[in-house]
């Protein structure tokens, strides 16, 4: 295989932070946060280097019902874009603490560093006039309603039949770039492994000359794919639960995807292989990777299997046609 360089982004999936059975204790994810850490330090111990990014969709579901629980002893809930800032703290703290103590096991002298990030999105996004993902509690109809008329929320029946149906939904609008962009390509050019961008990014927009937070939730993977564009990486990897993309998703003649070309992956793309929400962001992501920002090779594999993927084992790679 020809050398595609070494500087490389990797966005981390929920599972590299707490397992889908998991409740998500400190102890729990302090555990998940330890195996990806070696995992990565193997990549920097064969001269990688990183940039990193993850999701917080778990934490900071958590995080919205504390807000909402704690008012009744008294403690104002913050807005999203807060706790958004308050995971990328949590997660970028655990993950820094990790691969310090990772590294110093096998004898490396590295340091990573976390960046609480701003991601702008225009004001007349799409989505802001058709929100679609659901975050926080699931609630009742009365509470609903409620909700709806004293918060101005949206909030739709995601759980039909069930007690309580109801949850709120935010836009999830497309991520422009990073507004820390020049602090982290400064990190990251000076050999510092750096951990930016978290759970998409803090949703920020720009109005009557002011940049102000708003209550949003950026999709990771297309988040992470402006940051290797910022970076100017070689390879944009996406470490998730599957080792392979697949065809025909969870129909009998299903099959994994070894390689396919920019053009492939559209057309696959367009034929509704990829699941929106989960699958689907992440080709998207490689795709502009590849072909917008130019990027050598987009991978989507296993967490557990970087590693191999990176030399060209296992994975799926989009690559330029
Ligand atoms: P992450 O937390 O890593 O972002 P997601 O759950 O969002 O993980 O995305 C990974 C999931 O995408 C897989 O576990 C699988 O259920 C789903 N998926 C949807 N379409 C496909 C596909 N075509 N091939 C493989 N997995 C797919
Ligand atoms: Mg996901």
């Amino acid at each position: 295989m020809t050398d595609l360089g070494k500087r490389i982004l990797i966005a981390l999936g929920g599972n590299a932070i707490k397992q889908a059975h998991e409740k998500g204790t400190y102890e729990e994810q302090l555990r998940n946060v330890e195996k990806t850490a070696a995992q990565l330090a193997k990549l920097v111990q064969r001269g990688y280097h990183l940039a990193i990014t993850h999701g917080n969709g778990p934490q900071v579901g958590a995080l919205l019902i504390q807000q909402e629980e704690g008012q009744r002893l008294g403690i104002p809930p913050q807005p999203m874009d807060v706790c958004g800032a308050m995971t990328q703290g949590q997660i970028g703290y655990m993950l820094q603490q990790a691969l310090m103590n990772e590294f110093r096991k096998i004898g490396l002298d590295k340091l990573a560093a976390t960046v609480v990030t701003r991601v702008l999105v225009r004001k007349d996004d799409p989505d802001f006039q058709d929100p679609s993902k659901p975050v926080g509690p699931f609630y009742d109809e009365e509470t609903a309603k409620k909700l709806a008329e004293e918060r101005g929320w949206v909030i739709k029946k995601v759980k039909p039949n069930a007690d309580k149906p109801y949850r709120r939904v935010v836009p999830s609008p497309d991520p422009i770039r990073p507004l820390e962009a020049d602090a982290i390509k400064k990190l990251y050019d000076s050999g510092i492994i750096v951990i930016a961008s978290g759970g998409g990014g803090i949703p920020v927009i720009e109005e009557d000359g002011k940049i102000k937070g708003v209550e949003a939730v950026i999709d990771k993977d297309l988040a992470g794919e402006r940051m290797a564009e910022v970076l100017g990486v070689d390879i944009f990897m996406i470490l998730t639960d599957v080792e392979k993309v697949k065809l025909n998703y969870g129909k009998p003649d299903e099959r994994e995807i070894d390689r396919m070309t920019v053009s492939e992956a559209k057309k696959y793309y367009e034929e509704g292989h990829f699941l929106p929400g989960s699958m689907g962001p992440k080709v998207k992501a490689c795709i502009r990777f590849v072909e917008e920002a130019g990027g050598k090779a987009a991978i989507i594999t296993h967490l557990e299997k970087a590693l191999d993927a990176l030399e060209g084992k296992t994975g799926t790679w989009i690559v330029p046609d």
